[in-house]
């Protein structure tokens, strides 16, 4: 008999959710992860710590397609990913579900439409507490309930720039936010509206984050084991290739095989991959359930652009996070493809531009950075990335991740970045200044900001093109299950952590079933 129900490996977006839904079935469940619980420290909302010093950065080396090597910056926690994220929890459009036309080529169709996920997106809002306004984004897909918690209130700044973007005829909206704020009782209001959530963790535990809310109340549950400090390094099968037998854990240093019926890996897209690279065998020569090719290919990230600009009046604002703008989602005036997305980031602050002296010099002149920062008002352009297989992840000699990209989209993304500049003088900004953050994305090397990764094991009902089915099980071993962004066909150009969500709740529906629970 096998020592679980399911193995979940992975507690963020998709394992840490997934544990969630399958805990009240009583089923024996084992959460491994390779990470630990993240310190609840005053470093958690110290800017030095976090953007300077990258103190929650986990030590792993990765090589570009040159071999050369770099530090992902990656996130390995209860939680994943979900520790730091800014919480802009985004339904895809209805159309991204569909193929859509870009300039570069074709985002491809999803194998599941928007009807399909329109249950879970619903159940996912209320899991996460997401807060939202339906009815201002013109893009927006139906809902079939309201956003479970009232729309976050802008601050006068943002209210402002809201304001003006009505005036020159745009669409702002409400951001979807995962914040436990209840601005109606502040008294009793577990978040503190504070200026360091996006890109840190929170200290108060007051983020939607799949800790908080997906692995924590998973864990009030007996049948429900975690063990961290285990990173799952091969999965083994029978002779035959067909089953998931077994999987190897390197605990602290000692090997240790655990074994379940069910197998659900939930590791990131890249890691995902790794995964099941590295569980290459006779009967899977080329990795695990890769006949196909496919493991590792397709992997996307946002074409994104963290840019400031500056205000003529200061910018007080403490959290940002609140205004989107997808006015320009399927295309604009004079370009016919979509551009994507716009959204606030965290607010800029000055220790952020510590060692960023052209910043000063070239792009602001009379600027003191200190200024910089007082009169930032920070945005986060999306484009989305188009899937292509040479894109992808492979191993490298010594086991880890080569992950091989170049960008795709990228004069849709310079039209967004032009369109936001042209309306600068109608928002009280001053014109024609677009300062790139590199804080925020913190790296240099563009592929190692890796935070909104997906695609590596993709789904769809074709074998020969995908790498799961629509129920996420590998077409080629009947008890494995991939279960985190890896499965998107495409990215869109929103935030993914929701649809992640979502999804791990409708294959948790299909392996509720699958168990007979
Ligand atoms: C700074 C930042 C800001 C972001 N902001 C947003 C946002 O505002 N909105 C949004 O939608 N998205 C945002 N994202 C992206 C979002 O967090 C991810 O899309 C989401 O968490 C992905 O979920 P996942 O389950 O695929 O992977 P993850 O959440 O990364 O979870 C993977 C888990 O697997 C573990 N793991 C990896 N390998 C192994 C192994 N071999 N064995 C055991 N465990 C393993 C990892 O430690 C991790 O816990 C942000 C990300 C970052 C980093
Ligand atoms: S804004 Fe709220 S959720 Fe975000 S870090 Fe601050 S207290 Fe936590």
């Amino acid at each position: 008999m096998s020592d679980y129900d399911v193995i979940i490996v992975g507690t963020g977006a998709g394992g840490g959710t997934l544990a969630r839904h399958l805990a009240p079935s009583g089923k024996r469940i084992l959460l491994l992860e390779r990470g630990d619980w993240l310190p609840r420290e005053p470093q958690n909302w110290s800017t030095a710590d976090v953007f300077i010093d990258n103190r929650y950065i986990s030590a792993d080396t990765w090589y570009d397609d040159k071999g050369k090597a770099f530090q992902p910056q990656v996130h390995y926690f209860v939680g994943g990913a979900t520790k730091l994220y800014g919480a802009a929890l985004y339904r895809l459009r209805r159309e991204d579900f569909g193929e859509l036309k870009h300039h570069d080529g074709l985002s491809p169709a999803w194998p599941i439409g928007y009807d399909d996920m329109e249950p879970y997106y619903t159940k996912a809002e209320q899991l996460y507490q997401v807060h939202g306004a339906r009815g201002e984004d013109p893009t927006e897909p139906p809902a079939s309930a309201p956003y479970p918690f009232p729309a976050l209130s802008h601050e006068p700044r943002i209210q402002q720039l809201s304001d003006d973007l009505a005036a020159a005829g745009r669409h702002p909206f409400h951001a979807p936010c995962g914040v436990m704020l209840d601005e109606a009782n502040p008294p009793f209001s577990r978040c503190i509206r504070c200026a360091t959530c996006d890109g840190f963790p929170c200290l108060v535990h007051a983020k939607s984050d799949a800790e908080v809310l997906g692995v924590r109340p998973a864990l009030e549950h007996p049948n429900v084991t975690l063990v961290t400090g285990a990173q799952a390094v091969k999965l083994a099968t029978n002779d035959a290739g067909t089953t998931v037998t077994g999987i190897d854990v390197d605990h602290d240093g000692t090997r240790e095989v655990f074994t379940a019926d069910l197998y659900v890996v939930s590791c990131g897209a890249a890691n995902s991959a790794k995964l099941l690279l590295a569980s290459a065998s006779d009967a899977h020569p080329n990795g695990l359930a890769n006949s196909s090719d496919q493991v590792g290919r397709n992997y996307m990230f946002h074409n994104s652009q963290a840019v400031l600009a500056l205000s003529k009046e200061p910018n007080p604002t403490a959290f940002q996070k609140t205004l989107g703008v997808n006015d320009f989602y399927f295309g604009g005036p004079d370009f016919e493809f979509p551009m994507g997305n716009i959204q606030m980031i965290g607010k800029s602050q000055a220790e952020m531009f510590k060692g960023e002296k052209p910043l000063e010099t070239k792009l602001a002149p009379g600027f003191a950075l200190r200024d910089v920062a007082t009169h930032a008002v920070d945005f986060w352009l999306s484009t989305e990335d188009l899937p292509v297989p040479e894109n992808r992840v492979t191993l490298e000699r010594d086991g880890n991740i080569k992950l091989s990209y170049s960008a795709r989209n990228a004069t849709a993304a310079s039209r967004l970045y032009h369109q936001l500049k042209s309306m600068l003088g109608h928002l009280g900004m001053h014109p024609d200044h677009l300062i790139p953050r590199h804080a925020y994305l913190k790296t240099d090397i563009p592929i190692a900001g890796v935070a909104h990764q997906a695609g590596t094991c993709r789904f769809g009902t074709d074998p020969a093109t995908s790498v799961l089915n629509t129920d996420c099980r590998t077409h080629e071993l009947d008890n494995l299950y991939v279960v985190d962004t890896s499965c998107f066909p495409s990215i869109s150009a929103v935030n993914p952590a929701l649809t992640a969500m979502a999804n791990a709740l409708r294959v948790g529906d299909h392996l509720l079933e699958r168990l007979g629970a």
